[in-house]
């Protein structure tokens, strides 16, 4: 079959070459990918990487051979799966069910081989099938909505009124307001001149949402005369952009909650007195997803709808990675989704 494999920690090393077709072992089903998503890790560097590996952790497909454990599922089954398909289980993370923190995990498209493929095995634990009202394409957004989810609700658990900022209107970004949103919090989506196509789509798809440029406003004013004088409750920083940081945590009323969702790849030096200590500010990040996310995710769409499609700017055939890898980095896509076999 062919896949899109990463052969070293360099980026340049990525091709789309003939592997080997998996086959599943007794616990594990084969999947026939029918979409997956490219996230920003997959253009950017992904930390746990273990090349040579083939890329891709969001996706949707149909089952088309179960291993002779698998009970649960079955042939032709619409599925998605969770990232972490190994944890050991008895680490202290694990043990409190934290599994995207166990230093032993491994997720596909990283640890293990990914979606970017004509087929992928997962084992049965990992999968969960599709609502039936979800297109394969709509499936591939499921592991960042669990992202969100574990954000806004595992993380932060976003109440009724609650004062949210969100910045960086990137899908992650999108749907963490979206959430917040939808647990009844006041959101303000906050990007750059060059996102404003993006926060539209955010803005008209789930209202009331505001959204601001940055560029454009003095956002300090703003919070200041529309939202709260003292300022906000909760940010999710899911930019990875410093300035974003920095305005981030000055923006927080006393006592406020600062989520890192975005990846810096740098140190970033914060004045522990005055945030610390001075306004009691909690620090705090939310690391990819855990089967608990998955399961409240899985339950939250299968009663209410979010407009999931919207998020997806551009549909290639998966020998065309390079192209959305290019619109990717360039931030012109929001969502690409990459389709094998076409
Ligand atoms: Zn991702
Ligand atoms: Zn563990």
């Amino acid at each position: 079959m062919k896949a899109l494999v990463q052969k070293t920690e360099e980026k340049q090393s990525i091709v789309f070459e003939e592997v080997e077709e998996p086959s599943p072992l007794p616990q594990e089903v084969k999947v026939k990918v029918i979409a997956a998503g490219i996230c920003g890790t997959d253009v950017h560097g992904i930390s746990s990487l273990r090349p040579p590996v083939i890329l891709g952790h969001e996706f949707a497909g149909v089952i088309t051979e179960v291993g002779s454990e698998v009970r649960q599922v079955k042939v032709g089954d619409r599925v998605t799966s969770e990232t972490t398909v190994f944890s050991c289980g008895t680490c202290p993370y694990c043990v409190e069910g934290h599994f995207n923190l166990c230093p032993y995990r491994k997720g596909i498209g990283s640890g293990v081989n990914g979606a970017f493929a004509d087929y992928i095995v997962i084992p049965e634990k990992a999968l969960h099938v599709l609502p039936s009202t979800l297109s394969f394409e709509e499936g591939a957004i499921l592991e960042p909505f669990a992202c969100a989810v574990h954000a806004v609700i595992e993380q932060a658990k976003v109440e009724e009124g609650e004062k949210v900022l969100v910045f960086g209107p990137g899908p992650l970004g999108i749907l963490v307001a979206w959430l917040a949103r939808f647990c009844g919090a006041q959101v303000l989506l906050a990007g750059k001149a060059e996102d404003r196509g993006r926060m539209e789509r955010a803005e008209r798809y789930l209202p009331p949402l505001s959204t601001v440029n940055v560029d454009a406003i003095d956002l300090e004013g703003y919070i200041r005369d529309h939202i709260d004088p003292y300022g906000m409750d909760t940010v999710f920083e899911c930019s990875g952009a410093l300035p974003a940081v920095y305005m981030g945590l000055r923006l927080l009323k006393k006592r406020g909650r600062f989520f890192q969702l975005g990846i810096l790849h740098r140190e970033v030096p914060i004045d522990f007195d005055e945030y610390l200590f001075s306004r009691e500010l909690v620090l705090s990040g939310s690391r990819t997803q855990k089967k608990s996310s998955w399961e409240k995710a899985m339950a939250i769409l299968n009663e209410h709808s979010f407009p999931l499609r919207e998020l997806i700017t551009h549909v290639l055939p998966l020998e065309r990675w390079q192209e959305g890898f290019a619109l990717t980095q360039r931030r012109e896509a929001l969502k690409v989704i990459l389709k094998p076999g076409v």
